[in-house]
């Protein structure tokens, strides 16, 4: 996925839950992933070369340090772990025939009702992702030069698989995943977290004041009619 695709995925999965400036070095740390030197021998940071165990294992990890960093009230490193494994999330959809799979289901179904993680489809043997074959893959990043390195790349390459920008087949669909998918990995870590750490992790305070627990009576109230 391009940077500029990357950083609008996120923004429009995240926008309702964190503040302007919390979404935006959940952003940076997510492009930051596609720096130079994370483009070789990091295939589990973009599902390169089927990566897929590793990349998941990845994901994992910086779920669990983002949630760490959150128990100790760091919300920074909580916002670049989890920015990082957004990154990692969207280019499934970007990097594999996951949605050409899925179309293959529901042909007839638009792109909004992409199922980001479908279990049978993980499990599917036919699953895999682009590989890159450098020297030459470098060569079609290169816009004057793309269109003749890439006939000369295999079928399994990036350049062939990939659906990186609009101009790619399934376009919407990866686009439409990849949002969905990120707005599920922000829950999963949402659910882990008190009121307290929240506010912090999303920059948004009016949270923790509208949080029960800074409402005693509330809670009370709440205690009574479960009483009865
Ligand atoms: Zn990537």
């Amino acid at each position: 996925m391009k940077t500029i695709h990357h950083r609008e995925i996120t923004a429009q999965a995240l926008n309702p839950y964190f503040a302007a400036d919390a979404l935006e070095t959940v952003i940076v740390a997510n492009l930051g992933q596609d720096a130079m030197r994370y483009q070789f021998g990091y295939d589990h940071f973009h599902y390169d070369a089927s990566a897929f165990a590793a990349g998941d294992a990845y994901i994992d990890e910086m779920r669990r340090s983002a949630l760490d960093a959150l128990q100790h009230g760091d919300a920074l490193p909580a916002r670049a772990s989890f920015g990082r494994l957004t990154h990692t999330a969207q280019d499934l959809y970007a990097h594999s025939n996951y949605i050409a799979l899925w179309r293959e289901l529901h042909p007839e179904a638009e792109p909004g009702e992409t199922d980001p993680q479908l279990a049978v489809l993980l499990k599917d043997s036919r699953l895999h992702s682009g590989r890159l074959y450098y020297p030459l893959e470098a060569l079609s990043f290169i816009p004057a030069l793309k269109s003749y390195v890439i006939p000369l790349l295999p079928r399994d390459s990036h350049a062939w698989m990939n659906i990186d920008d609009p101009s790619r087949p399934n376009y919407d669909f990866a686009y439409a995943a990849a949002v969905k998918r990120t707005s599920l990995e922000y829950r999963l870590i949402a659910e882990k977290l008190t009121a307290q750490q929240s506010a912090q992790f999303t920059g948004r305070l009016f949270q923790l004041e509208t949080s029960p627990i800074f409402h005693p009576k509330t809670k009370m109230q709440n205690h009574k009619s479960e009483g009865l």
